[in-house]
């Protein structure tokens, strides 16, 4: 799919338009699958000025997004073990809730081509380093899956200490005497989960600072996928008194939630780091993108 199709031509193509037309017509009629929808759409078609060459080509490797859809159908959709709920923290209904999932999903999917492909052209490492010696901001924060922490040949400290608090705390945690972000690059495990923390003028142990490559590029974590334009169709909220509160005061009960620490909210936004060039030069094709997927765009600096 990356490869048959630049960055700029995805960007210009969205998918969302595409898969409104074929969920639409999946759900409101005795299609069996969405498979056998996508080769009901013809080849050759145009939604909202965008034309799609070849929808069952396009849709090919995102089919499995959309398997939800086919459960609720079958009405085996009766509950999805998080919270989702809209601006005013009341629970979404689970065909509302799975809409905004499986759009979640597929823009996680759809700009992780269009980042890899955009941000390579440019040979930039800003999201690789921490703040320069002239920035305000006194480090850079890469969240960590648990399983991503091994890829990172640094320090890893996991304390009580550590587990009470986040990065942004104040006062700061200590780490040799200083604040932690003053001493050396480390793994920390905060109370919501694992951060890489790149301290002023320090980089990333897996970029080849000659090249401007990362080692393990294959194998680069999630955050270093989405780092420029990323999907916020649904806020992930760590808050596990945040999660008991808003199910005690809906009747949801939490035996029926899998996910206890997190809450997610509807926001229908794509975030675009303005501190990317690729961002800036494409900004006006960034903005069309989030209107034709039905998202509000914001540009914001990730770096002071
Ligand atoms: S893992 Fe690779 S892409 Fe991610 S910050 Fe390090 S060098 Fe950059």
């Amino acid at each position: 799919m990356g490869d048959q199709y630049s960055g700029i031509e995805l960007l210009k193509r969205p998918l969302v338009p595409l898969t409104f037309l074929v969920s639409g017509l999946f759900l409101t009629t005795g299609l069996p699958g969405i498979a056998a929808t996508v080769a009901k759409v013809k080849e050759n078609i145009t939604l909202d000025g965008v034309f799609y060459d070849n929808p069952q080509v396009i849709l090919k490797d995102y089919l499995d997004v959309f398997e939800p859809y086919e459960r609720f159908k079958r009405g085996e959709l009766k509950n999805r073990g998080r919270l989702i709920v809209d601006l005013d923290h009341k629970p979404l209904d689970i065909l509302a809730g799975t809409i905004l999932e499986i759009k979640q999903e597929l823009l996680r999917r759809e700009l992780g081509h269009i980042n890899s492909a955009l941000c390579g052209q440019y040979h930039c490492t800003i999201c690789c380093q921490g703040p320069l010696e002239e920035e305000e901001n006194s480090f850079f924060e890469l969240p960590l899956t648990e399983e991503e922490v091994p890829l990172f040949p640094l320090p890893g400290i996991d304390t009580t200490l550590t587990r009470s608090a986040n990065a942004y705390a104040e006062p700061p945690l200590m780490r040799n005497d200083q604040p932690f972000y003053k001493t050396e690059p480390a793994l920390y495990r905060w109370r919501q989960g694992w951060g890489l923390i790149l301290t002023r003028g320090s980089f990333c142990p897996n970029l080849n600072r000659d090249t401007g490559r990362c080692l393990i590029y294959e194998k680069r974590p999630g955050v270093c996928r989405w780092p420029q334009t990323f999907p916020m169709v649904l806020e992930k909220v760590f808050d596990p008194e945040g999660v008991q509160g808003i199910a005690s005061a809906n009747g949801v009960s939490l035996n029926d939630l899998t996910d206890k620490d997190h809450y997610y909210v509807s926001q229908e936004k794509i975030l675009a780091v303005w501190d990317c060039p690729y961002v800036q030069e494409y900004k006006d094709d960034i903005i069309r993108f989030a209107e034709l997927s039905s998202l509000e765009p914001v540009f914001r600096r990730n770096k002071k």
